[in-house]
C-alpha cells in the first residue's frame, strides 16, 4: 500500500498513514487509524489515572485506602492486598457473550462488577500518598516511582534518593526541583541535564559541578551565567541569588526563565537513537512519533514505552518486554495484545483490562492466570475459537478503543495532562467527568502574606499551619521532611500547592506533539520535526548546528 493522507474522525486534521503501517494493522487485524496522533493518544491516556488520590474503603477488608475511583464512581474498589488475594475470582462474575448487545457494554457491566485495584503500589514500604509505585520506601505525594527513597512531592523517578519536586530524574540523589535529570546529585532547579552535582538554575549541564544560572555547558566549575570565575567569585554570586529570600527567589526564577530562552536547545533529545522521530528517545530505532521511547524498535504513534518492539498506538508499555501492542495504555510484558488497558504478562488479549498472567482472553476484567475466557468466563479452547470467530465477524474487535472503555472521569486521567479538554467538550466525546476532585479551600490558618520573607526566619510552627496556594487557592501544608530540604537548600516556603508545583514543572517538558520547522542557525537549512511549537520562544537548532555550538 501506498501512502496516505486521512483526515482525523476527531479534530478534523489531516495525517497520514505510512506504507510500512498497512502491514502492521494488516498483520494485527485492526483497522487502519480513523484518528490522528493526537486523537488517538489523548483517548489512550484517558485510561489512565495517574496521580488524583482519593480516600475509600477497601470493599473487602474495610480498611481505609488511597484510591484511583472515586468514593461515588460505582466500582468496587479493593485494597491492593486484598485485589491481589487468591480468595477471590474474577471468573465468577462472567456471563455469556450476548451478540444483541455491543462488546464495550457487557464489558461495561464486567467492569462495574468485578472488583478493580485501589492504587498500585508493589513491593514498596511507607509511601503514604501516590500511585505506581514500586520497590521503593519513604515516598510521599509521588507518582511512577521505580526503585527509589525518601521521595517528595515527584514524578517518575528511578533508582533515586532523598529527593524532592522532581520530574523525571533517575539514578540521583538530592535534587530537587528538577526536571529532566540523570546522575546527578546535591542540585536544585536543574532542567536536561546530567552527571552535575551543585548546580543551580540551570539548563543543558554535562559533567559540571558548582553552576549557577548557566546553559549549554559541558565539564565546567565555578561559571556563572556561563561566565568562568573563581571559587570565591562564585561563593559572592550564589549568596545573591539563593539566600532564602521570596523576594530574591523570584528575581532568581525570572533569570533562570530568561537563561531557558537564551539557550540553544536541541530540535529533539535523543541518545544513542537511529532512524527515529520523536522526542526523550533512547537506545531506538525505527521509531515514529515515539515520545519517552527506550530500548523500543519498530513503534509508532507511541508514549511512554519501553522494550516494545512492533507496537502502535499505545501508551506506558514496559518494563518487561512486549510486542506486537495496539491501543495498549499500560501493558507490562507480553505479546500480542489489542485495545487493553492494566496488563501484566499476558499475550493474545484484546479488549481487557486488569489481567496478570493470562492467555487467549476476550473482553475479560481482572482475571489471575486464566486462559480462553470471554467476558469472564471459561472455555474450552474450541469454543473459545467459536466465539471469537463470532465477535470478529461483528467488527468489533477490530475498533480502536473508545472512550466508554475507560473507568476513569477524563480529567481524572493523564489525558487533561497533555490533551486538556473543558467539561462539554469531554462529555461531547463520550468521556466521564468529576466534578468532585478533591480538594480543600477556606481552611487556611496562615496568610501567604503573613509568612516570613526569609527561610532563616520561618520556624517549626509552619509545619502546623494551614496554607492556601496563591495560584488556585487550595490548602497544603509543608511537611517536615520538605521543611528540612527547604532549609538545607537555602529556599524560601513555596507559595503554590503541591498539585501546581507539578503541573509547573509538567509544562516544562515538551508536548507530545511534533511541528515541522528548520534550524534557527543562520546559514542552515536542515528541517526537523520538533516537539518545539514555532510560536515559542526558545532557539530551536539540527543536530549538527547544537552539537558545533555545544560540545
Ligand atoms: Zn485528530
Ligand atoms: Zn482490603
Ligand atoms: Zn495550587
Ligand atoms: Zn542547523
Amino acid at each position: 500500500m501506498q501512502k496516505e493522507i486521512r483526515q482525523c474522525q476527531n479534530c478534523k486534521k489531516d495525517f497520514t498513514i505510512e506504507t510500512d503501517d498497512f502491514s502492521f494493522y494488516e498483520k494485527m487485524k485492526v483497522f487502519t487509524p480513523s484518528l490522528c496522533f493526537e486523537c488517538g493518544m489523548s483517548r489512550l491516556t484517558s485510561l489512565r489515572n495517574e496521580r488524583i488520590i482519593y480516600w475509600n474503603k477497601c470493599k473487602k477488608c474495610e480498611n481505609k485506602t488511597m484510591s484511583l475511583y472515586h468514593p461515588d464512581s460505582g466500582y468496587i474498589v479493593y485494597c491492593h492486598a486484598c485485589w491481589w488475594k487468591d480468595e477471590w475470582d474474577g471468573l465468577s462474575y462472567g456471563f455469556d457473550y450476548d451478540d444483541s448487545k455491543s462488546l464495550i457494554e457487557q464489558i461495561n457491566n464486567l467492569q462495574k462488577n468485578v472488583p478493580r485495584e485501589s492504587v498500585i503500589v508493589l513491593n514498596s514500604t511507607n509511601c503514604n500518598y501516590g500511585n505506581n509505585i514500586r520497590d521503593s520506601k519513604d515516598c510521599y505525594f509521588c507518582f511512577l516511582i521505580a526503585g527509589s527513597e525518601h521521595i517528595l512531592y515527584s514524578m517518575w523517578m528511578v533508582n533515586s534518593k532523598d529527593c524532592m519536586e522532581d520530574h523525571k530524574v533517575i539514578d540521583s540523589e538530592l535534587v530537587i526541583h528538577s526536571v529532566d535529570v540523570a546522575n546527578s546529585y546535591k542540585s536544585a532547579y536543574l532542567h536536561d541535564s546530567s552527571d552535575c552535582s551543585f548546580c543551580y538554575f540551570s539548563y543543558d549541564l554535562k559533567g559540571c559541578n558548582n553552576c549557577l544560572l548557566c546553559s549549554n555547558l559541558r565539564n565546567k566549575s565555578y561559571c556563572f551565567k556561563n561566565k568562568q570565575l573563581t571559587k570565591e567569585e562564585y561563593q559572592k554570586e550564589y549568596e545573591k541569588f539563593i539566600d532564602g529570600s521570596f523576594e530574591t527567589f523570584n528575581k532568581t526564577i525570572e533569570e533562570y526563565k530568561n537563561i531557558q530562552k537564551k539557550a540553544i536547545h536541541r530540535f529533539s533529545f535523543t541518545l544513542k537513537t537511529t532512524e527515529s522521530i520523536g522526542n526523550y528517545l533512547q537506545n531506538c530505532n525505527k521509531s515514529h512519533w515515539c515520545f519517552d521511547g527506550v530500548n523500543s524498535q519498530q513503534v509508532r504513534n507511541v508514549a511512554s514505552i519501553l522494550y516494545s518492539k512492533d507496537s502502535c498506538f499505545s501508551y506506558s508499555v514496559g518494563t518487561q518486554p512486549t510486542e506486537n501492542i495496539f491501543g495498549g495504555c499500560v501493558i507490562k510484558g507480553g505479546a500480542v495484545i489489542k485495545n487493553s488497558f492494566n496488563i501484566f504478562n499476558s499475550s493474545y488479549c484484546s479488549w481487557c483490562d486488569s489481567l496478570v498472567s493470562c492467555n487467549n482472553c476476550i473482553g475479560c476484567v481482572g482475571l489471575k492466570k486464566k486462559e480462553y475466557c470471554i467476558l469472564n468466563k471459561q472455555y474450552t479452547k474450541d469454543d473459545y475459537n467459536k466465539i471469537y470467530k463470532k465477535i470478529e465477524e461483528k467488527g468489533e474487535l477490530s475498533n480502536f478503543i473508545e472512550p466508554l472503555f475507560s473507568t476513569f472521569s477524563y480529567n481524572e486521567t493523564v489525558a487533561q495532562d497533555y490533551y486538556p479538554l473543558r467539561k462539554e467538550e469531554a462529555l461531547q466525546q463520550k468521556y466521564k467527568w468529576q466534578d468532585d476532585i478533591p480538594m480543600t479551600t477556606g481552611q487556611e490558618t496562615l496568610k501567604i502574606k503573613d509568612l516570613p520573607d526569609n527561610i532563616k526566619d520561618t520556624n517549626d510552627d509552619i509545619l502546623d499551619q494551614i496554607l492556601s496556594c496563591i495560584n488556585c487557592q487550595r490548602n497544603y501544608r509543608i511537611v517536615p521532611d520538605e521543611f528540612s530540604y527547604l532549609k538545607d537548600f537555602n529556599l524560601p516556603i513555596p507559595r503554590e500547592c503541591p498539585q501546581c508545583r507539578m503541573s509547573t514543572r509538567r509544562e516544562m517538558r515538551l508536548p507530545f506533539k511534533l511541528w515541522h520547522r528548520s534550524c534557527m542557525k543562520e546559514g542552515c537549512n536542515n528541517e526537523f520535526e520538533t516537539s518545539y511549537a514555532p510560536e515559542r520562544p526558545e532557539i530551536v537548532y539540527c543536530e549538527r548546528c547544537y552539537q558545533q555550538e555545544v560540545y
